[in-house]
């Protein structure tokens, strides 16, 4: 067996000098935050996605609050996610009062199960926030009808799923809004930061008044004088800054290339593990082109706790995405059991994120590989 020289994280940013160069000219520049590169950023951000609005924010997390907010979320609503993902998909609709329900995945593609969905939907849901998890879109087509059978707003959360497709439709353009974080291990980097892209006018309003404290130019204040503004609701300091949307439009002009990477070392581990006994390689929809954030197969035989700690021990970066949300503690005390949701929890149980990003190269592709070959075979 063979001991990378360095660790290697299962996810990881690609920064080369032309991104470092446009911070520190943005740095120069008189505007470090609310200045021309936010505008440029979403502009960039909706032309690549296909839709007519977007929105910065600080983070991902902040950007799901605003569409909460936007969807008009309160208390007494119900909204719909996945249990398999990043506890913002649903903390956000908490951050409103509104309650989160959980529907079960599918096993074989680890999203959200439409079926799933439907069995859950109740007088009272408002919203369904499917989540792309591992950067394959969710079987957004069905999602979508049933939303429209029941009027209900659909927020995707693709944090995972910035340049990934679903019927040759590049994610964004799906559903009512979309969330695609900036978080250095997603699909580019703003090292923190989120956008929502809309083609609903109303909705982009919102999500402005609310990232900048809800305050605005209403026609009043208009009258009152140049200095003149009102606060019309109560809304946070969610604003992006110019330093962090110029690292964004830079890496943005190298998304193909970092999608078409991934897409790469996602082949080479399909194909190194389909064949294995007791391993689960991810299913893709016909109807998906994932982006590969993360490249997650299933242990059927081999104690995953053993066979996480010897690759750690070879440095190489394995994980497990994600505990299921309800599992937690905060989630546990509002009264969600153990059992809610038997696929999530089967899944999480048998789950390994292996690494995958743009920077590593094809001999730690290999290493990997044979390695978690060899660690299998030794544990039947
Ligand atoms: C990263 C992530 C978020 C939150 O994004 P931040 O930018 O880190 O706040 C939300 N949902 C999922 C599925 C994520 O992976």
């Amino acid at each position: 067996m063979k001991k990378l020289s360095e660790f290697l994280s299962y996810g990881h940013q690609s920064i080369d000098e032309e991104d470092i160069q446009i911070v520190i000219e943005t740095l120069r520049s008189p505007f470090l935050t609310q200045g021309p590169k936010i505008k440029e950023f979403e502009q960039a951000i909706a032309d690549y996605v296909g839709t007519k609005y977007a929105v910065a924010f600080c983070n991902g997390t902040a950007a799901l609050h605003a569409a909460c907010y936007a969807a008009g979320i309160s208390e007494g609503d119900e909204v719909i996610t996945s249990p398999i993902t990043f506890a913002a998909s649903a903390n956000c609709v908490r951050y409103m009062g509104g309650t989160v329900v959980f529907a079960d995945i599918d096993a074989n593609t680890y999203n959200i199960d439409p079926a799933e969905v439907r069995k859950k939907i109740t007088p009272n849901t408002k919203a369904i926030i499917p989540v792309d998890f591992t950067g394959q879109p969710a079987d957004m087509g069905t999602i979508m009808e049933i939303a429209r059978e029941n009027n209900l707003i659909v927020i995707e959360d693709g944090a995972h799923s910035l340049g990934a497709e679903y019927i040759g439709k590049k994610v964004g353009t799906l559903a009512d809004m979309t969330m695609f974080s900036f978080h250095p291990v997603k699909p580019i980097t703003t090292a923190e930061g989120g956008i929502i892209v809309t083609n609903n006018e109303k909705y982009y309003r919102k999500l402005q008044l609310f990232r900048s404290h809800g305050i605005e130019q209403t026609e009043h204040s208009i009258e009152q004088g140049g200095w003149y503004y009102e606060m019309t609701d109560l809304g946070y300091n969610y604003r992006m800054t110019d330093l962090q949307a110029a690292l964004g439009l830079s890496q943005m002009t190298k998304i193909d290339k970092f999608i078409q990477q991934r897409r790469e070392i996602a082949a080479f581990y399909t194909e190194a593990f389909q064949d294995i006994e007791g391993v689960i390689v991810p299913e893709q929809l016909e109807e998906t082109n994932s982006g590969w954030h993360l490249y997650m197969i299933q242990l059927e035989r081999a104690s995953r706790k053993q066979i996480f700690e010897q690759m750690r021990y070879l440095n190489i970066g394995v994980h497990v995405h994600y505990i299921p949300v309800y599992w937690h503690p905060y989630y546990q005390q509002l009264g969600y059991e153990r059992g809610l949701c038997p696929n999530a929890e089967n899944w999480y149980e048998r789950a390994l994120t292996l690494p995958i990003h743009p920077n590593m190269t094809t001999e730690d592709l290999s290493i990997i590989v044979s390695n978690l070959k060899e660690l299998l075979n030794q544990s039947y």
